[in-house]
């Protein structure tokens, strides 16, 4: 019988175990007797306690609205607000604080220049370039500005082992092209795309590159002008951050010439009864009061994923992820979505021949395992992968190869439950 070597895993990779005690959320016992397995990051990631005490400390000592009052609280929280942005600049390596927007996530980001800089700058008869495994929302805001203007919509392909078919890009890229936007990482296929290569040839033809970078910046350290990146966008929520407050990373020049978005107060220089003259960035592209308490516990993110160090964050979901991977293979019939783990960033899609995704993640659940199952918002990529549905293992820094081992026993549990009647198990050992 052939010999199966056990994947192992090395532990000089993972970060201490005892970083899950910063993690509140994590210390609980779910259906009355599981110890909680959060295994959902890639939808959401848990917060510190570092960011919570700052969110509290905001709302019981400093907070009132930033930009407006001339008052004791009003300076505190804008200098607060202020210093948030220049950590996320610095994080992600822009050149100024100007170049960075704070938006409601990375769907606000990428439909702001969608609406913006699309409406601006696309025309009938020009194109936009996607790939098939964007997230909707760096699909959609591109199908309806393609509505809008009359652009053309092309897709990169992906191989069957869900990389990018990058050989197609030199001949989709015509002088037509006005933007190429792509995820750094995708959601579901764990994917690091070369987006440094892809901004490269995008701008060789005179394209401007949009990168989704939500399923990157939290976990790969992010330079904005490495990659050569003319947008960003990413959600504060993925990165032990709240909800509601996310960036748009774009370059001053291309800010500074699109018109604005959203109208109202704080994004107005002067306005009278007929017309207005739009502030300076930032402030033009944040119009209302903005999300001031989650930006500056944003800013107290940055801080502590900059404590750990994002190249060990990196390591340790590398090598679990790995794990996870191999582990996951010893399943009989189990497909795994995508790249090989040398390729991919720390999550693990997966189909079984039976049950169908959502009954996996429910009885997942029901040993206190959370996942994510369904068409993680990438319905074209479901589609061309022929499945209609995945469930997905997405990993951060607070979670052990510990946790790894009960999903696959749980996973293998559940494969043996609904194999059908009289079907032995194919090989393995
Ligand atoms: N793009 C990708 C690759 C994502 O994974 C997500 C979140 N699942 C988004 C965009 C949207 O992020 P948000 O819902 O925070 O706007």
């Amino acid at each position: 019988m052939l010999e199966l070597k056990s994947p192992t895993i090395d532990r000089s990779k993972l970060l201490p175990a005892s970083l899950r005690d910063d993690f509140p959320i994590l210390q609980q016992i779910v259906h009355d007797e599981h110890p909680l397995v959060f295994l959902d990051n890639a939808a959401s990631t848990q917060r510190p306690r570092q960011v919570i005490e700052v969110l509290r400390r905001v709302y019981e000592r400093d907070y009132a609205n930033v930009h407006r009052g001339i008052h004791t609280l009003s300076e505190r929280s804008t200098e607060q607000y202020e210093e948030a942005r220049e950590k996320v600049r610095a994080f992600i390596g822009a050149e100024k604080p100007t170049e960075i927007v704070f938006t409601s996530g990375t769907t606000a980001g990428i439909n702001l220049v969608a609406r913006s800089w699309g409406d601006a700058n696309v025309k009938a008869g020009d194109e936009i370039i996607v790939t098939t495994m964007e997230h909707h929302s760096n699909l959609v805001p591109w199908q309806q500005l393609a509505e809008r203007s009359g652009a053309v919509l092309k897709h990169i392909p992906i191989t069957d082992d869900g990389l990018l078919v990058l050989d197609t890009l030199d001949t989709l890229l015509t002088e037509r092209t006005k933007i190429v936007a792509v995820a750094s990482v995708s959601n579901v296929l764990g994917t690091i795309n070369p987006v440094t290569e892809i901004t490269r040839r995008a701008h060789a033809a005179g394209a401007v590159v949009l990168i989704d970078a939500a399923q990157s910046v939290p976990h790969l350290a992010t330079n904005v002008r490495e990659i050569g990146a003319d947008f960003l966008a990413f959600s504060g929520h993925k990165m032990l951050a709240p909800t509601g407050i996310g960036v748009l990373f774009g370059r001053e020049e291309l800010l500074d010439a699109m018109p604005a978005f959203l109208g109202g107060g704080s994004m107005i220089n002067r306005v009278w009864e007929d017309r207005f003259t739009p502030a300076e960035l930032p402030a033009k592209f944040e119009a209302g009061t903005p999300p001031i308490a989650p930006a500056i516990a944003l800013g107290a993110a940055i801080d502590y994923l900059k404590l750990i160090g994002l190249e060990n964050v990196q390591r340790h979901e590398h090598e679990l992820c790995r794990y996870a991977y191999e582990r996951l293979l010893e399943v009989d019939g189990l497909r795994i979505l995508g790249a090989p783990p040398d390729r991919r960033a720390g999550l693990v899609s997966f189909t079984l021949p039976e049950p169908h995704a959502h009954d996996i993640a429910q009885l997942l659940d029901e040993r206190g395992i959370a996942v994510r199952a369904g068409h993680h918002c990438t319905w074209p990529l479901h589609d061309r992968l022929k499945i209609a549905a995945s469930t997905r293992a997405s990993f951060y820094l607070y979670n052990t190869p510990a946790e790894v081992d009960l999903l696959v026993e749980v996973v293998g549990e559940i494969r043996e439950r609904f194999r059908p009647k009289g079907r032995k198990r194919r090989g393995g050992s």
